[in-house]
């Protein structure tokens, strides 16, 4: 029976990223995909690289910082790896504060009104803002950049069958159980996002987040190449993400509503209106797509990354809303973890054991 160093349950984004980085390091991989890879979270995701948003969990900024670090060099080899480009945008974010907020990093630098009309002309909001050095990337595209690589390096993929348990032999982890088969690996690792938590042996306390998006076009006719608007914009009530190709994303409500992935039309048409008070523009934009996806959060809105209690069965997920940004660094912790090395940050705050 074939063995694999690891076995990764779930093909979203941090599981294929640390299928990579494992493959880099010699290691070979299988990943059990419930679905197809990266259609759940990783595929709704707005893809921000948000490291100056002042909401991010005070205990994250090491990590957060590290990765945005590594986006562009993360970045760079994939495309090389794959010739896929997952438009990584650097124009940066526009942020839009309430009066008692402060954007999350130093490089930050407050604009005038003359400064939004010269970035942005479309933009006619006014108020607190700022400029933000963030990039962005289409989660979608990086997704199937990383999936591209994987398959062309040698990593396996089982597809359309959602691992029900991890398997223990001897103490000791020995492989995942699908409802059809056995795997068998060395050491299994838990990246099933917001599902997480229904794999035994339980302990990996993810729960679904659900968060609604909208996409819009430009209407049909003669119309400027490129997106409308060049940075992300952030506001309080709504963020909006320019693609190259023209594409607008408007996101994200913050809903606890259990596995429910419905789109409720008043929903889009609260996002839609809210990012053309924003850009008029974008109010006369089509719709094109909507939908909603699941993040993983948990019960302090960590990520949940290390050894679990089990021996040689890990876990690396509970990203909630920070997944694509924290993507490579959780690969590169991770891979020096399961590679028998000492990781370059401390991850006892993120330990699964934290949750006994
Ligand atoms: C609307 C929205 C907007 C977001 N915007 C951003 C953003 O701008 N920036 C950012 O950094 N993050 C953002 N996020 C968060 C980000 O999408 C997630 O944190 C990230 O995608 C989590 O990746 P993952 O691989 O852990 O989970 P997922 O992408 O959900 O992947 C988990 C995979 O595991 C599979 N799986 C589940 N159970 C099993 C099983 N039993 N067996 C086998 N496979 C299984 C699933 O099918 C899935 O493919 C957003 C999320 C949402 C929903």
């Amino acid at each position: 029976m074939k063995t694999w160093d690891v076995v990764i349950i779930g093909g979203g984004v941090i599981g294929l990223s640390l299928a990579w980085r494992l493959r880099r390091d010699g290691a070979s991989v299988l990943i059990v995909e419930k679905s197809e890879p990266a259609r759940e979270a990783t595929h709704a995701a707005g893809g921000m690289i948000a490291h100056c948003d002042p909401h991010n969990p005070p205990a994250l900024a090491s990590l957060i910082a590290a990765s945005a670090r590594m986006y562009p060099e993360f970045v760079r080899e994939l495309r090389e790896a794959s010739f896929e480009s997952p438009d990584l945008r650097n124009a940066g974010t526009l942020a839009f504060f309430e009066q008692d907020e402060s954007p999350g990093c130093d490089a930050a630098r407050a604009i005038t009104d003359d400064d939004l009309t010269r970035l942005e002309p479309f933009v006619s909001l006014r108020g607190r803002s700022f400029f933000l050095p963030e990039s962005s990337v289409d989660p979608r595209k990086l997704a199937s950049a990383l999936e591209k690589t994987l398959r062309q390096s040698g990593v396996d993929f089982v597809t359309g069958s959602p691992v029900n348990e991890v398997a223990v032999l001897g103490g000791r982890t020995a492989g995942v159980r699908t409802a059809k088969s056995f795997y068998a690996g060395d050491a299994v690792v838990n990246c099933a996002g917001a599902w997480a938590s229904m794999i035994r042996p339980l302990g990996v306390p993810t729960r679904p987040v659900k968060g609604q998006m909208v996409c819009v076009v430009p209407p049909p006719g003669p119309h400027r190449p490129g997106p409308l608007i060049q940075h992300v914009i952030r506001t309080p009530e709504v963020y909006i993400i320019p693609r190259s190709d023209g594409r607008i994303v408007l996101g994200a409500t913050v809903e606890e509503a259990g596995f429910d992935k419905r789109v409720d039309p008043d929903t889009v048409q609260r996002l839609h209106q809210a990012a053309a008070n924003v850009a008029p523009a974008i109010g006369e934009m089509r719709i094109h797509e909507v939908w909603a996806g699941l993040r993983p959060g948990s019960p302090d809105d960590l990520p949940i990354l290390g050894p679990t209690a089990l021996p040689g069965y890990f876990a690396a997920t509970g990203h909630y809303r920070d997944g694509i940004l924290l993507a490579p660094i959780t690969a590169h912790v991770m891979a020096q973890l399961l590679t028998v090395r000492k990781p370059d940050f401390d991850l006892a705050a993120f330990s699964p054991l934290r949750f006994r």
